[in-house]
């Protein structure tokens, strides 16, 4: 697809979005940028920007196959890709099957004990307060989203999970929990948008518990890159 890159119209913490001459198409650029505890630790992940690109959109087209719809058009090199322009839906959507970080802070539970069934739960995205939880009819007395977008929301997230588990699990790893972000078409369909990828999915080795994720980079674990790469690695070899 020939589409020409325009001006930028957003950096965030990963990426950055730039508009093109088709106002339905934008284009989003991958940065080597890590941040961590909302922005309060700063870094940089050498190659991060090239994986979290390529594992996006390979995720991103296994879901399409699987009937799941994403903003995913096409790869135009290492950093960048073209993508449906969307609004996205200020709301964090987090699917966790077994328990870690906030969740296992929140209820005292051990990090790594295994959920009955997965769960959903839903942060504000909004840095100055932190990105609170919140509840679905808060989301609906805020006018964050309907209640019908709020049912297409919650039924993406648990089927992008089931692919994501099992695709996860064929290559030895352990889908412990994850964020996406939902998309506003103009005609109003809800898509999945944002990225798939070690900053926003923990990974643990099925066999080691072994963390090949951003927590490496949020818990001083060393071995960053390394782990960025082994799951890049995994996913390449299927
Ligand atoms: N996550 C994310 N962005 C955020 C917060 C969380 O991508 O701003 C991901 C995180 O990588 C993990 C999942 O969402 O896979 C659940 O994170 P949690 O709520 O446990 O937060 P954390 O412990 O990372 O603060």
């Amino acid at each position: 697809m020939n589409v020409k890159k325009l001006n930028q119209i957003y950096e965030g913490k990963a990426k950055k979005v730039f508009a093109t001459d088709n106002p339905d198409f934008y284009i989003v650029e991958y940065k080597d940028d890590a941040t961590a505890f909302n922005g309060l630790k700063h870094g940089t992940i050498a190659g991060k920007g090239v994986i979290n690109n390529k594992m996006s959109n390979m995720m991103f087209m296994l879901l399409e196959k699987n009937g799941v719809r994403t903003h995913f058009v096409e790869q135009i090199n290492d950093r960048e890709t073209i993508v449906k322009a969307v609004k996205i839906v200020p709301l964090e959507i987090i699917i966790r099957n077994v328990a870690a970080g906030s969740f296992s802070k929140r209820y005292g539970v051990e990090e790594g004990t295994e959920l009955k069934a997965p769960t959903l739960e839903f942060s504000l995205k909004n840095d100055a307060l932190n990105d609170p939880l919140i509840n679905n009819s808060h989301i609906i007395a805020l006018g964050v989203a309907t209640e019908k977008e709020l049912s297409d929301i919650q039924a993406m997230a648990f089927k992008v999970n089931e692919v994501l588990k099992g695709f996860f699990a064929s290559i030895g790893v352990k889908l412990i929990d994850f964020k996406i972000e939902a998309g506003r078409l103009p005609n109003g369909d809800i898509i999945l948008a944002d990225e798939i990828s070690p900053d926003t999915c923990r990974f643990w080795d099925a066999e080691t518990n072994e963390k090949l994720d951003k927590d490496r980079f949020r818990r001083d674990l060393g071995g960053v890159e390394e782990a960025y790469q082994e799951i890049f690695r995994r996913i390449n070899s299927k």
